[in-house]
């Protein structure tokens, strides 16, 4: 765990990981592009292709070229002023994000087992350190859970225009529910 001024990352090797608040699931641009009648669809799939373009259409963390990649958002966490703020994308395989993504990857016991594995490989580690990587960025999730921040997108100039459809999107009840049941 290193800390950077009021931010605190949990980086191994080439994983940042960013637990997202529950209090602020789903309040992703990704998220809002799947809202109906958000309007954001088609400028989503913009930011998408130019980061997919970006990266050369391979995982920025192993470097596989898979079929289906994902454009991450990138996240920085002010706890002195409770702002979540974007700053920027990764590109990543699936097995690199559920590493990311590793509270809710340990909530299955075969993606949780495959996510070590991949780790090891990508790192050169001990899978159990994935372990104690989970447990350290859960404490972090748990503070951060307990109250509301507000997400900044000025970083990205095509989502002008829509920070307060974002602020205003509620948590995903459902993530919710679950990530309350592990916290
Ligand atoms: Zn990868």
């Amino acid at each position: 765990m290193t800390q950077v001024g009021k931010l605190i990352l949990v980086t191994v090797d080439s994983y940042n990981i960013e637990l997202i608040p529950a209090t602020t699931w789903g309040k992703s641009l990704a998220h809002l592009a799947r809202q109906k009648g958000s309007g954001f669809r088609s400028i989503w799939d913009k930011i998408r292709e130019r980061e997919l373009g970006r990266a050369d259409r391979k995982c920025e963390i192993c470097k596989t070229s898979a079929s289906s990649l994902i454009c991450h958002e990138k996240w920085q966490f002010d706890d002195a002023q409770s702002v979540q703020r974007l700053i920027g994308y990764e590109v990543t395989c699936r097995e690199c994000s559920n590493i990311l993504h590793l509270g809710r990857a340990s909530e299955d016991k075969v993606l949780w087992e495959k996510a070590k594995v991949h780790f090891a490989k990508v790192t050169g580690m001990e899978e159990n350190v994935l372990d104690d990587v989970l447990d350290q960025a859960m404490e972090e999730w748990t503070q951060r859970s307990k109250h509301n921040w507000s997400i900044d997108i000025s970083h990205e100039p095509l989502a002008f225009g829509f920070e307060k459809k974002l602020n205003n999107l509620q948590p995903s009840s459902q993530q919710e529910r679950k990530w309350q049941g592990i916290s």
